[in-house]
């Protein structure tokens, strides 16, 4: 995977970016990046790249032809147009599935905005893809790429040392991963849940999809509606509506409950 990064800032997403396991990854040859400085590219003496909005309005806009520039020189080393990501908060919202898919491209080019963000003649020349990691709005699309490479590295095979663990994890298969724990056995009192010391894998299998489940009903329920239930899954969440006293540690609201009726259909 070859990331290229258009931005105004080069040394925020370098000092990011070769770290920790993405770092490492890089070091390995799986990931590549380049960072181009939009700046160069001023098509002014003076070497801004911004100017004000016709129609007025408070702010700057980054100006078409230089981020034109920047790309065509780009695009002219790669050999071809790769998908272009514009990051914006008008975009669609990032999420897992979005980075599985495009981890499978090859190159990927994000264009970082600044100040009210970029001429729109540009964009619609040039970018592919319109992505926000948000509602919010942050001052430049520097952060918004660096979460986006992160997230899509994990995806590129190799770059996690098990890759396992990039499939268990929260949101795939639309839930929310169980909860860890490590040594010691207790800390401040607390015990480790007494079936994963068991040693019995299809316990500790069964407690650890309840949790999920359980999880994601209390945190992300709306995420719940996409999950493929087996039978086993229907039973824990029926016996959860149902709350018998063996159920004790999973208190839920009167409004899961009502939300787990409908999902389940009773
Ligand atoms: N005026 C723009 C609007 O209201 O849609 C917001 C501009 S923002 C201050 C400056 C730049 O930050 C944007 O061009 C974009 O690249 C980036 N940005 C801000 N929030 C973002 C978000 N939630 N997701 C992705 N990029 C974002």
């Amino acid at each position: 995977m070859n990331y290229y990064v258009m931005t105004l800032f080069p040394e925020m997403i370098e000092d990011g970016m070769h770290t920790s396991i993405i770092g490492r990854a890089m070091a390995k040859g799986l990931l590549s990046l380049e960072t181009v400085n939009i700046r160069d590219f001023s098509v002014r003496g003076d070497g801004r790249i911004d100017d004000y909005p016709y129609g007025g309005g408070a702010g700057m806009v980054m100006q078409a032809e230089p981020v034109y520039r920047a790309y065509e020189a780009l695009t002219a080393r790669i050999g071809y147009r790769p998908r272009l990501i514009y990051l914006t908060p008008q975009g669609r919202v990032f999420n897992q599935q979005m980075a599985k898919e495009l981890a499978k491209e090859q190159d990927l080019i994000f264009l970082c905005g600044h100040y009210e963000g970029i001429d729109e003649r540009v964009l619609d020349e040039i970018a592919t893809d319109y992505v926000s990691i948000g509602d919010y709005v942050l001052t430049g699309g520097e952060l918004p790429s660096m979460v986006m490479m992160d997230s899509i590295a994990r995806m590129v095979p190799g770059v996690l040392s098990n890759q396992e663990s990039g499939e268990t994890e929260s949101f795939s298969g639309n839930l929310l991963e169980y909860p860890q724990y490590s040594r010691p056995e207790v800390w401040h009192d607390t015990a480790v849940p007494p079936v994963l010391m068991s040693g019995h894998h299809g316990n500790v299998d069964r407690w650890r999809r309840d949790q999920s489940l359980y999880r994601t009903l209390r945190s992300r329920p709306d995420l719940l509606p996409g999950v493929e239930l087996d039978k086993k899954d229907r039973k824990f969440l029926r016996a959860l509506l149902e709350q018998g006293p063996e159920f004790g540690g999973y208190p839920i609201t009167e409004q899961e409950q009502d939300f787990l009726r409908k999902l389940l259909a009773i």
